[in-house]
């Protein structure tokens, strides 16, 4: 979940790490470290807190040289502290490493080199690594070679890199479950955990392998596997702009992220259509559509916001489809041993692509003969590049750590399946051009919800004390209410749950008084009178209620404290719609109680880590 970054070449390093680390502290932030070795120059700065701080000490110090290293820690094994964080190095300080993973068989490595002599100064497992290393080269090794012995012997997962000071035109990389791309330059080259932190520099890349370990020095690089097989990659071009990573003038980059929604949304559905024949195409799933569509189940298996967007999937699957769909928590569908295989679809849904958990599933259920399918953000990402097939969300780089156009875009691919897949069972023509037609139409809907920014602020002010939150939706919108509870929680650290709104009464009605805000998604479905009723016994507790209501609804009116009305459109995408004010809310909130709500206390972006 950390950010590496590291340059070898002609110019200053140190900028250029500095700022890669800041593209990337969105993926961890409780501590920052750089180590340079050029030129005579041998030096380690680590800080506690964010790159700021980072960057504050290494202008005080003058650092500069021409390859190094540097790393944003999210801790995993010891407190963030400056002793904990990275680079960490060997005794005699000759030796230097960045690690993004865990080191499972850590303590008993530690062990084993205690008993010959080494000594730890911090409480990571990262530092195993380093020392691991230092005593295959006492055993005379080079550093490669000393590397992939090390890697041997370890448990766990890394995307890691080393200097060596008796090496010192060289940065050897490895990977094992956390990601790592190199940036290719002329007569340099830059290593990174994510593109982000490069595109300023470089758009071409190369994507490291699981079991892969690279040199690099500044006019090469060579890539081995961990068994010593040589591999050739391909040197893939990046299309990302500036642009999309930085906040254009927004305060927090998850406000930007909300207002790019009807664009985010408009690319996720762009030339996906044929809308005269009410048929959806997708590049990435042509020659399974008959597999997916002859599928006994699917699955879609995820986590965090990607698992709510899988509910909202599965009624919309089921419904149209008539197959029967599962959801399954990635990190429980690869230990729990499922059944599941070469009748099943299992579809992989994850922002980033490297979600620790859901890549792990997605090899299990290869493993056992399941068609293993893809639904990611990031291009050439891990899950992009494993499952067999798959379709990218095209929402563009989603920084902010609270996922929200991502999570739209999950739910615009995941109708273009149904539509698809339905079309080939049993769906007519009319509902398939219905259908397309109302996605068409969602962008500007978005816009108009966009426009209700001021009003939803107004309505965060009188909420910005309570401690405890209440979601209730039915039906599609049942998801909705924890994507909702989800985004305030992630972001203001008040206590939120979603629930089913019939399930209120057996539980948390319990909770409800005059200082216990309930949300409720009462759009006009099927079920509105139903959610009605719901209100009018919150109501009659004392508690406070917001509702999401449609535009021309005016029953609701006297029912609520506050309403908030949106555009109509088909039932089935209204979770698209429906989550829009509640992102918004949620930002608000925070916003108000004076918290970073692009780098929330704990969190980070991509969990790389299981
Ligand atoms: N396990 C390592 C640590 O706690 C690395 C964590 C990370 O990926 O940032 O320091």
């Amino acid at each position: 979940m950390c950010g590496i970054v590291g340059y070898i070449g002609d110019r200053d390093c140190v900028p250029i790490i500095i700022e890669g680390l800041k593209r990337l502290e969105y993926r961890g932030y409780d501590s920052a470290g750089i180590a340079v070795l050029s030129d005579g120059t041998k030096e380690v700065i680590k800080t506690k807190g964010k790159v700021s701080e980072l960057e504050a000490e290494v202008a005080k110090q003058g650092l500069a040289g021409k390859m190094g290293i540097g790393h944003t820690r999210w801790a995993t094994h010891g407190v963030p502290n400056q002793l904990n964080a990275h680079p960490h190095f060997n005794q005699e300080k000759t030796l230097f490493l960045i690690h993004n993973g865990i080191i499972e068989n850590y303590s008993e490595l530690k062990n084993k080199l205690i008993k010959k002599g080494y000594s730890f100064y911090s409480e990571t497992d990262s530092e195993v690594v380093v020392n691991l290393i230092d005593r295959y080269i006492k055993k005379g090794r080079d550093l490669a070679a000393a590397v992939k012995y090390a890697l041997n012997k370890i448990d766990g997962t890394y995307g890691l890199a080393v200097m060596y000071e008796n090496e010192p035109d060289k940065i050897v990389v490895a990977r094992k479950g956390s990601p790592l791309v190199l940036g290719i330059g002329e007569g340099e080259y830059y290593i990174a955990s994510d593109v982000n932190a490069l595109i300023a520099y470089t758009q071409h890349v190369v994507y490291l392998n699981d079991d892969e370990i690279a040199e690099i020095t500044k006019d090469s690089f060579t890539v081995r596997t961990i068994t010593d097989e040589e591999i050739q990659h391909e040197i893939l071009k990046v299309e990302m702009t500036e642009d999309e990573i930085t906040k254009s003038g927004y305060p927090h980059f998850m406000l930007k992220e909300i207002m790019e929604q009807p664009l985010s949304i408009e690319n996720s559905m762009r030339g996906r259509f044929i809308t005269d024949e009410g048929i959806v195409k997708l590049g990435g799933l042509i020659g399974y559509e008959d597999r997916i569509a002859r599928s006994k189940r699917i699955i879609l298996s995820a986590c965090g916001t990607s698992w709510h967007a899988a509910l909202v999937g599965e009624y919309m699957l089921e419904e149209f489809t008539g197959i029967p769909v599962e959801v399954e928590y990635a990190s429980e569908f690869r230990y729990r041993n499922p059944i599941v295989g070469e009748d099943d679809t299992v579809f992989f849904i994850s922002q980033s692509g490297e979600t620790a958990d859901t890549l792990a599933a997605m090899r299990e259920a290869k493993r056992k003969g399941a068609l293993a399918l893809g639904i990611c953000n990031v291009v050439g990402s891990s899950i992009a590049r494993e499952s067999e097939a798959g379709v990218y969300i095209h929402a563009g780089p989603e920084i902010g750590v609270a996922s929200t156009k991502a999570f739209t875009s999950q739910l615009v691919v995941l109708s273009l399946i149904t539509i698809l897949i339905a079309r080939k069972r049993n769906m007519d023509f009319e509902i398939g051009v219905e259908l397309i037609e109302n996605l068409k139409a969602l962008p500007q809907k978005v816009e108009e919800i966009l426009k209700l920014n001021d009003e939803i602020e107004k309505i965060a002010e009188h909420y910005v004390n309570s401690n405890n939150f209440l979601y209730l939706g039915r039906g599609y919108n049942f998801p909705v209410a924890l994507e909702g509870a989800l985004k305030l929680k992630e972001i203001s650290y008040i206590h939120a749950e979603g629930y089913p709104a019939a399930e209120m009464k057996h539980g948390p009605i319990a909770l409800i008084d005059e200082n216990m805000p309930t949300v409720f998604i009462a759009p006009k479905d099927a079920v509105y009178d139903k959610i009605l009723s719901n209100i009018e016994e919150v109501k009659a507790r004392k508690g406070k209620i917001i509702a999401i209501a449609h535009v021309d609804d005016t029953r609701i009116d006297e029912l609520v404290d506050h309403v908030i009305k949106i555009p109509e459109c088909h039932y089935l995408f209204q979770p698209i719609l429906n989550v829009i004010p509640l992102q918004i809310l949620a930002y608000h909130i925070a916003v108000k109680k004076g918290l970073n709500v692009d780098q929330p206390r704990n969190l980070a972006k991509s969990v790389t880590v299981e």
